[in-house]
């Protein structure tokens, strides 16, 4: 049985095949744009609502939802009908409210410092599974009377290892949810093959690298994956992507104290990141349980920071966003863990107060 958002608009059509032609396209936009189970579609017959309801299932199985302290940061764990696990991030800013989806259950890239990868790699998600994710945030941000407007590929799993069902989710996302190009992030350790591929789709979505080191013996140690895409082919898809869609492009760095945090690690970093013209995301490395080192301190992320910036290169520090739920980068990792909403019950947002983060 496929999920409600497996379905395409024919799949829809078909399954609506003995009603009036209008109801599937009201049905698609219930789901879509109301982001409505069937069962609240109140402007369809109640007989139908059930049927579909039995004939739709969600996808995604409320396990917990996790709410931080001060209410801006929303985890869920969901679980899959194949018993799978994933989890979405809900953050609201004061301009705006971004949702950080899984791509896959689990992750198979080994990253040593993300809890992702020390948990290895379950499966691929499908496009309605992802889908399904951005909707569920979509309803709880109406409902706390906010709009979604952005959705980051930075949650469980590496998008470009799941390249046709992550883009068949950002296709669906822009034109069935409504979502720009523009607010949609992919978020890669560095699938150059796929960054490549990338650069030949019509929607010019941001692109994030996650490149953490800039020397190719560090990077070895830190990414696996970098034994098979080094730093120069790495640096020229990147380029390859900037020329051919315009877009911004920013590299994550975890700040890993005593590893990749010193002056030479940051003129090395810039020496990359300047003439791409490229963006840097400092985050301190969140901490997970199977990895010795801790994140940078706060005197030597500024003075890293500042360093970048001296040489010319845009650097934001990011805020740690729901480390009290586990919900921050990296930290992703299926254990029932943090302080927990009951299923079932709505959990709105608190208004938001503040910006800041990314
Ligand atoms: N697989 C993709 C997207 C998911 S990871 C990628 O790696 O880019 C999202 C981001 O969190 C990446 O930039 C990743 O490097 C970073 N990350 C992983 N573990 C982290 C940790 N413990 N602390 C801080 N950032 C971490
Ligand atoms: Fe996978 Fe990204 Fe974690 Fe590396 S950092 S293990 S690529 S999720």
């Amino acid at each position: 049985m496929p999920s409600a958002y497996e379905l395409d608009r024919d799949g829809l059509a078909a399954l609506l095949a003995d009603q009036p032609a209008y109801r599937s396209h009201q049905v698609w936009r219930g789901l879509h744009e109301g982001l409505r189970r069937p069962a609240e579609m109140t402007d369809l017959p109640p007989a139908l609502r059930r049927r579909l309801e039995e004939a739709l299932p969600p996808a995604l199985d409320e396990v917990t939802r996790s709410v931080s302290g001060d209410g801006r940061t929303l985890k869920w764990l969901w679980g899959l009908p194949d018993g799978a696990r994933v989890e979405t991030v809900l953050m609201h800013y004061r301009d705006r409210s971004t949702v950080c989806v899984s791509s896959q259950a689990g992750c198979a890239m080994g990253c040593s410092f993300c809890a992702t990868g020390q948990g290895g790699f379950t499966r691929q998600l499908s496009s309605g599974e992802i889908v399904e994710q951005v909707v569920a945030a979509g309803r709880v941000a109406r409902l706390g009377g906010r709009r979604l407007t952005n959705v980051v590929f930075m949650g469980m799993g590496e998008p470009l290892a799941n390249y046709d069902r992550v883009w068949g989710a950002v296709t669906r996302i822009h034109a069935d949810l409504g979502l720009s190009a523009r607010h949609l992030t992919i978020s890669t350790v560095g699938v150059v093959p796929g960054i490549r591929r990338l650069a030949g789709e019509d929607l010019p979505v941001n692109l994030a690298v996650s490149l953490h080191a800039a020397r190719d013996e560090l990077r070895d140690r830190l990414v696996p994956l970098n034994r098979r895409y080094p730093l120069g082919a790495l640096i020229a898809a990147c380029r390859h992507y900037l020329v051919a869609k315009g877009r911004r492009l920013s590299f994550e760095w975890a700040l890993i104290d005593g590893v990749n945090d010193t002056d030479t690690d940051a003129d090395e970093l810039a020496g990359i990141a300047r003439p791409l013209g490229a963006h840097v995301n400092l985050i301190p490395l969140n901490p997970t349980p199977g990895y010795p080192s801790v994140g940078t301190p706060p005197q030597r992320v500024a003075s890293f920071a500042g360093r970048l910036r001296d040489a010319g290169v845009n650097a934001t520090v990011r805020r740690n966003r729901g480390t009290d739920i586990d919900a921050a980068c990296g930290q992703l990792a299926t254990r029932v863990a943090g302080p927990t909403v009951p299923r079932g019950r709505p959990a709105g947002p608190a208004p938001a107060r503040h910006g800041g983060g990314g």
